[in-house]
């Protein structure tokens, strides 16, 4: 890499056909990879896995959610205090442009109740296939077991199975990802060698995670059991979700979303009435029979399943007996948790680049040349298809960014 030959643009100006490089195959790095060749660059993708996308693979596997049908502001707003920088670029591709570009590689998509929209398929295999299909026969050059080890002075190193190869590229697009499921491949191993190259990187940590508890053994027969109806809230996220027991705790949509504010250490609360007001639930109860005990009252009069009923007994005791405490209480139930689970079994990864080490263009300011994308980025955001999106997004920023730069120096 590092010799320019000199073409002509479409616009017929001279531009130079750079060398790109970019790190990391996952939906971001493909998207870089696919602006620049569009532009008529030569592009290297280096893969660290056997192969590409498998982290998009595993997304797939409960459903390939691309995007969230919503008006631009409504979709930009569910990225909270990252939304102002992700802005321009969920512009420039937001659940529009998604849907169009699943629809280009040959996969119809579907809107479901929620706005979420899907591929028909409902797995990523067939999209994954297309598109790489679509980059190699634009001239990809993709390098699969080919992992970057750090550092950026003096060439891009790699260990890959023929030994250790250094490039050369004109322009680089990082796309690393986060750190969940790191053996899916993004292990965020990047942090400290970023760092090091004077790039500030706010700390990676788990989001779209489940919560820790330490149930009593009275839960033992709840775990794999769904808590629905439920609503849940911890700071100013609430909202009726998806929610279910596991061994090591509460896990589901419902919970994932509130992670931003469980790591700003804001209490969770579960109400198991959600279709009820206080004082309805409370006329409820207080006309059930003056004898029944509290079970009795939970079962026949507010209806609670055995899930439900337990779960008030584990964050409720002692369950007070007047029907307004009672009801009040079952709708604000606290919710003692010991944090969110680890970062290697969470849907996806906060932290990462910090805003003000990024231009405009997503060129790290300390390496002018170097874009980053994807997940590696510091911002957040619930499932429901936002994820992807902004990967796609800021993939395709940074590629058309890098390929401005090579064009035209
Ligand atoms: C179980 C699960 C389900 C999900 N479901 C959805 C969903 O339905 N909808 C949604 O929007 N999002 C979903 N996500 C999140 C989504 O998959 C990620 O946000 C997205 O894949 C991130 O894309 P990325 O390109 O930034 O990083 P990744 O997809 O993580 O790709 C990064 C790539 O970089 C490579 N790499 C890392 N380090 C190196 C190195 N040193 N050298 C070379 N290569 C390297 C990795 O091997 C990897 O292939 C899900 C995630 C999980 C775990």
């Amino acid at each position: 890499m590092g010799n320019d030959a000199v073409m002509t643009g479409d616009d017929g100006a001279p531009h130079r056909r750079g060398k790109a490089l970019v790190i990391g195959a996952g939906p971001a790095g493909l998207m870089a990879a696919d602006a620049l060749l569009a532009a008529g660059h030569a592009v290297t993708l280096a893969e660290a896995k056997p192969s590409a996308g498998r982290k998009l693979l595993m997304a797939g596997k409960s459903g390939l959610n691309l995007t969230k049908a919503e008006p631009p502001e409504a979709f930009c707003s569910a990225y909270g205090p990252e939304a102002p920088q992700l802005r321009p670029m969920l512009a420039a591709f937001g659940p529009d442009a998604v849907q169009a570009w699943a629809e280009g590689l040959g996969q119809p998509v579907f809107t479901g109740s929620s706005g979420r929209v899907f591929p028909t398929a409902m797995k990523a295999s067939p999209l994954l296939r297309a598109w790489l299909a679509r980059l190699g026969a634009a001239g990809l050059d993709l390098r699969t077991r080919w992992r970057w080890e750090g550092g950026l002075d003096g060439g891009i190193r790699f260990a890959t199975p023929e030994g250790p190869r250094t490039l050369h590229p004109d322009a680089t697009v990082l796309a690393l990802g986060g750190a969940s499921w790191p053996r899916l491949g993004s292990d965020g191993a990047w942090v400290p060698w970023l760092r090091s190259a004077g790039v500030a990187v706010t700390p990676l940590a788990p989001s779209n995670a489940g919560l820790s508890i330490a149930w009593s053994a009275h839960m033992a027969p709840h775990y794999g059991k769904p808590v629905k109806p439920v609503g849940l809230s911890a700071g100013d996220i609430s909202g009726r979700g998806e929610c279910a027991i596991s061994a090591p705790g509460l896990e589901g949509s419902g919970i994932y979303r509130l992670s931003r504010a469980v790591r700003a250490g804001a209490p969770v609360s579960m109400d198991l009435l959600p279709d009820l007001d206080v004082a309805a639930a409370a006329r409820r109860l207080a006309a059930g029979p003056p004898k029944a005990t509290t079970a009795a009252l939970l079962r026949r009069m507010l209806r609670l399943d055995p899930t439900r009923a337990a779960l008030a007994q584990e964050f409720g005791r002692p369950l007070p007996r007047a029907p307004m405490a009672l009801a009040a209480r079952l709708k604000a139930l606290p919710v003692p948790h010991r944090g969110l689970r680890p970062l290697d079994e969470a849907i996806s990864t906060a932290g990462g680049v910090a805003w003000p080490a990024l231009d405009d263009d997503l060129m790290l300011r300390a390496r002018p040349g170097i874009y980053a994308a994807g997940e590696m980025l510091d911002w957040d955001a619930p499932t429901g298809g936002y994820l992807l999106t902004a990967c796609l997004a800021t993939g395709l920023w940074a590629g058309r960014a890098a390929a401005r730069r090579l064009s035209h120096g």
